[in-house]
């Protein structure tokens, strides 16, 4: 079991890792399969709902998405479909502490690859949609904050109420 640094957009240089675009994964060979597992030991440790490789410093299209059954593992995903329109909160783990409104699609399907080279679709609604749409955007350097309306601090949320 391996916990990987997950880099905070604070601590990333402009133009940095999380602001890349990740690449295709050719060949799921032994290093990608260990990323997963890490990855998936990761999401765990931080009590998170996905997480994308650019996140702990790995520019390659891989994401894990916890669907609330079990943590999904998605090698060059590509969003296929969607339906639907949702607004609601989304926060990130490279973005401690802060969270915003992000209009997403309701139902997403996916198209990826599993750990053996095989691919699948899978779909999923509301939290699931919105973290497929999420970590995908990670891969193309895109972090919710760019398309939040409103960036608000956590700490200053509680403290209003
Ligand atoms: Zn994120």
């Amino acid at each position: 079991m391996a916990i990987l640094n997950i880099i905070n957009v604070n601590d990333d240089k402009e133009n940095g890792t999380l602001r890349k675009k990740s690449r295709p994964v050719e060949q799921i060979n032994a290093r990608i399969l260990q990323l997963l597992d890490d990855m998936k030991d990761t999401l765990r440790a931080a009590n998170g709902i996905g997480l994308a490789a650019p996140q702990v410093g790995v520019l390659r299209r891989v994401v894990v998405v916890d669907n609330g059954e079990k943590i999904l593992e998605l090698i060059n995903p590509e969003i296929v479909k969607t339906e639907g329109e949702q607004t609601g909160f989304e926060a990130c783990l490279s973005v401690p502490g802060k969270y915003g409104t992000v209009k997403r699609p309701m139902r997403v399907t996916v198209k990826a690859l599993d750990r053996n080279g095989n691919e699948f679709t899978v779909t999923g609604e509301e939290l699931t949609a919105r973290a497929f749409c999420h970590e995908i955007d990670h891969l193309n350097g895109v972090l919710y904050t760019d398309l939040a309306s409103e960036v608000l601090d956590q700490s200053e949320v509680e403290e209003d109420e």
